[in-house]
């Protein structure tokens, strides 16, 4: 394989990853040579070559294959003669290859989890208001011992930290209990062995395979609904298991009741145990979750400088999704090891100005205002006067409620954009409606779909 392979492979790589990521992270690469088999880059920091690899090792590998180039490895070396205003501190040339080591989920005979990712530990989780219930359901698992609630059903919008909590459980239940046979797979790895089984006729070691483990995770299940054998089978394996009295654990992108295509009795089992949500992120925790990231690349790769301010705008303006959050992150790591010197606000605006564009796209205090009202067919005047008479206050309440949930704003900005009114106000709303939801189904059905419509 030559220069001329990777220029080649780099033209189709800038569609596949798209230019952003190309930019940032394909183009400084350096081509060094291939042999044997292992095609090798320069790169500026050890922290770039592993991103690469772990994000796009394969892409560049599938590539490779394409052009029909004798590539099965990747290796990432940090230049030797990198400028020193570079991470003076950075360690020596380093070496990463495009395959994670795999953590197998146990290492005896078959492996039928999914390796897990060694960053998705508990320690590595920050803990905050909105996860804080899903957080300690998981730890309580994740202690082993007698069965307590099974199984575990965890929910959530998608890059809030589900796959993380599952990982963190297998990780601290394998420290403790190094015995036990945990496995941890994707509903679509579940699906895609169950074929294979089928296809290959070998039902009979599927089950008994599935049925001889103590702790099964299976992730993101919404993915089988509607997919009626395979569902079958989760059932059947499922009921096994809790039957043995074997512990599972369950993540959806949404409540057990509310996943399309899933059969009830499938259902209504997966009410049995503890469901518990999380919620999206709020500023405090996505400040905590940049600081321990940011604490994490220093002692990991290297001083970083960021002007004071920088990670709270960044809370402030990006958006829920956590893995949304540590994509700006991580740009701004490459930028810092690029220019060498502090990042400031201005720096961060601009390198991000695409992510934050589109974290933009929030819900304004005006579409709630609208849309409360097109809902409970009230003029927008009324909303905005001293009017109390119940059909009008009780939409208000529930725009402020929503106001709350859905955008940054806080208690005084809401009381200013409803007519002037008290901070108190907008709290004792917000509580009314809380309490409403809880008793009249009424409520909270009406929550729940303005909701929905404001997020779409
Ligand atoms: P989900 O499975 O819910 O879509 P993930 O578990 O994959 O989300 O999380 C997305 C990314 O965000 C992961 O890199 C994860 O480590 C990170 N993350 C999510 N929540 C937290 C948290 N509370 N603390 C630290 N990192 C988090
Ligand atoms: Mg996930």
């Amino acid at each position: 394989m030559t220069n001329d392979t990777w220029g080649q492979a780099r033209e189709t790589l800038q569609t596949t990853i798209g230019k952003n990521n190309f930019q940032t992270w394909i183009e400084p690469l350096t081509f060094v040579s291939c042999e044997g088999g292992v095609a090798e880059f320069g790169v500026q920091t050890s922290f770039q070559g592993d991103w690469v690899s772990r994000n796009f090792g394969d892409e560049i590998l599938r590539q490779f294959e394409k052009l029909g180039a004798p590539v099965d490895r990747l290796k990432f070396s940090v230049h030797a003669n990198r400028p020193a205003r570079v991470a003076p501190s950075a360690p020596a040339p380093e070496t990463f290859v495009s395959k994670p080591t795999r953590a197998a989920a146990f290492s005896d005979d078959t492996v039928i989890g999914a390796p897990l990712d060694k960053r998705f530990t508990f320690d590595r989780f920050v803990v905050g208001k909105p996860n804080e219930l899903a957080h300690a359901a998981a730890r309580r698992v994740a202690e082993g011992g007698p069965v307590s609630f099974n199984p575990l059903f965890l929910y959530g919008g998608v890059g809030l930290g589900k796959t993380h909590l599952m990982h963190a459980i297998a990780w601290e239940l394998q420290t403790r209990s190094p015995e036990l046979k945990v496995v941890y797979l994707s509903a679509e790895q579940f699906m895609y062995r169950f074929i294979q089984a089928l296809r290959d006729k070998q039902m009979m070691d599927f089950k008994s395979l599935f049925r001889s483990v103590d702790v099964l995770m299976v992730d993101d299940v919404q993915f089988i609904a509607g997919k009626g054998s395979t569902q079958d089978e989760f059932f059947h394996t499922f009921n096994a298991l809790i039957d043995q009295q074997k512990q599972i654990i369950i993540s959806a992108d949404r409540a057990p009741g509310e996943i399309d295509g899933l059969e009830e009795r499938i259902r209504s089992r997966l009410q049995w145990g503890l469901v518990v949500d999380l919620h999206p992120t709020d500023y405090e925790l996505r400040l905590g979750i940049l600081q321990q990231k940011v604490e994490q690349y220093r002692a990991q790769y290297q001083e970083l400088k960021i002007t004071d301010g920088v990670l709270e705008f960044l809370a402030h303006r990006i958006s829920n999704n956590v893995r949304v959050l540590e994509g700006a992150l991580t740009r701004l790591f490459a930028l810092a090891s690029l220019v060498g010197r502090e990042i400031t606000l201005e720096m961060a605006q601009e390198s991000l100005a695409d992510i934050l564009r589109q974290s933009d796209r929030k819900v304004t205090m005006d579409e709630i205002m609208r849309k409360t009202c097109d809902y409970y067919n009230v003029r927008m005047s009324d909303l905005l006067s001293p009017k109390r008479s119940r059909n009008i206050a009780r939409p208000r309440q529930m725009a402020m409620w929503l106001a709350k949930l859905l955008t940054q704003r806080s208690y005084p900005e809401i009381g200013k954009r409803f007519g002037n009114r008290d901070h108190t106000t907008v709290i004792h709303a917000v509580r009314k409606i809380d309490e409403l939801k809880a008793q009249d189904s009424q409520v909270a059905e009406d929550a729940e779909l303005l909701r929905r419509m404001l997020e779409a």
